[in-house]
């Protein structure tokens, strides 16, 4: 009994995230009423969505926004349509959001959003009406110089189109700048869809270079094969690696001589889903454990934990989902000298290509792609310097590192405020 009410207690993301802030903040030299303040989110909105299905019936659905701090400016972050969505969960993801626009220097606080539905059973008709539905319900608290909302698991750019033209329509002007990740014929900008794939790509590419680990033929698993995860392999693949294994929610394909990315691509459907067409899988859990360079958890949270933290072959972790890896899980890592690349800092390729969406969308005047790709490198390649460096100094782990980059705009920020 003893043993699972422990578990339960690691795995809860918000109690981990808010353990290693107060480290953060206690290393920096705060005050614990630093710690008082950031330690939950500043605005947490519950909202219920009544959306008229298809066959008639009318679904109530629980709904989230939170803002954890609006120091440093405007809160920022995704909006995810997930069944297993929860109050802390949401909260834990807007203070990544913090950390993750502190780490990249974007002028922004952490946000987050998330609707408890499974949109993989539902048509895209309700999948509009739920999404128009939410931004009805929460449109007091956002906008482009409150909160603004982006895509994350299971939305995309048809989902910011429909919550664009929602919020556009009950402010009655075209307010591009509310929300990022739109297709660009609406304000989107070149180079988000692949973003956070990218900012994964440059810092694997740093911690090879870290490790004086070559890229070409490295071995490769994903654990994750949607947004990130796909255009990962992809990208990869076009390097010289070799992803030797990827995954879904329902098993994994692994296979040593390489697997061929863009057939899988071809096959795989929206929400990432291609092993079921597949008989020779095998259990997630067991694709963590093989052989491999490099692992890159792109799914989701508390997948690595103190019980196979030991089993794990890879010479680099890099973090492309939010919390795959437990704390318990990362001081093991860290002590048998597996570099970690965490997720407040590797998957923050998304945030800082959303800010120059919204960037673009204030002044008016758009970027070209490789505009984008250039200014995006930029900022990951010295966000992951400044991580590395702050580990060495402090002579902590990379993820407390992280953190103290992460949460120190937002500490200034409300101490110059007046705030603390
Ligand atoms: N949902 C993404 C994340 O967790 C992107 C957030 C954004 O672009 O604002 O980083």
């Amino acid at each position: 009994m003893g043993v699972v009410v422990e578990k339960k207690v690691e795995n809860n993301v918000l109690s981990a995230t808010q353990k290693v802030i107060q480290e953060a903040i206690n290393k920096l030299g705060y005050r614990d009423e630093m710690y008082e303040l950031l330690k939950e989110p500043v605005r947490m909105l519950t909202v219920r969505i009544p959306i008229r299905m298809d066959n008639g019936d009318v679904k109530v659905f629980t709904g989230y926004r939170a803002q954890h701090n609006d120091a440093v400016g405007p809160t920022k972050g995704g909006i995810r349509f997930h069944p297993e969505v929860t109050e802390d969960e949401v909260k834990a993801l807007s203070m990544w959001m913090t950390l993750k626009c502190g780490i990249v220097n974007v002028p922004y606080g952490g946000g987050k959003g998330g609707i408890v539905c499974d949109p993989r059973s539902m048509s895209f008709p309700e999948i509009e009406r739920l999404s128009r539905g939410y931004v009805r319900a929460i449109s007091q608290i956002v906008g482009p110089t409150k909160d603004i909302p982006a895509p994350d698991v299971f939305t995309n750019s048809q989902t910011m189109a429909w919550m664009m033209d929602e919020y556009s329509r009950i402010r009655e002007f075209d307010s591009p700048g509310f929300i990022t990740g739109k297709p660009v014929i609406l304000g989107g900008s070149h180079g988000r869809e692949t973003a956070t794939a990218m900012g994964v790509t440059i810092c694997i590419e740093e911690a090879a270079k870290a490790k004086e680990m070559d890229l070409v033929g490295a071995k490769i698993i994903i654990q994750g094969f949607g947004n990130a995860g796909g255009y990962l392999a992809k990208i990869l693949t076009g390097r010289g690696a070799k992803i030797i294994g990827i995954s879904d929610a329902y098993g994994a394909l692994y296979d040593e001589a390489g697997l061929d990315i863009d057939y899988l691509l071809d096959k795989r459907d929206s929400f990432g889903t291609v092993t079921k067409l597949f008989k020779n899988t095998i259990p997630n859990h067991e694709l963590l454990k093989q052989e491999c360079d490099i692992l890159v958890p792109a799914a989701v949270a508390n997948q690595i934990t103190g019980e196979n933290a030991h089993e794990i072959k890879a010479n680099i972790v890099v973090e492309a989902a939010n919390g795959p890896t437990t704390m318990e899980a990362t001081k093991i890592l860290a002590d048998r000298g597996i570099l970690i690349v965490p997720d407040v800092l590797a998957s923050s390729g998304g945030v800082t290509v959303s800010y120059f969406e919204w960037v673009q969308n204030n002044i008016g005047y758009y970027w070209s792609e490789e505009e984008v790709a250039e200014k995006l490198r930029e900022k990951i390649v010295s966000a992951f310097n400044t991580v590395i460096h702050t580990a060495s100094l402090h002579k902590v782990d990379t993820r407390l590192a992280a953190y103290m980059v992460g949460i120190r705009k937002t500490a200034e920020a409300s101490r110059f405020r007046g705030w603390v």
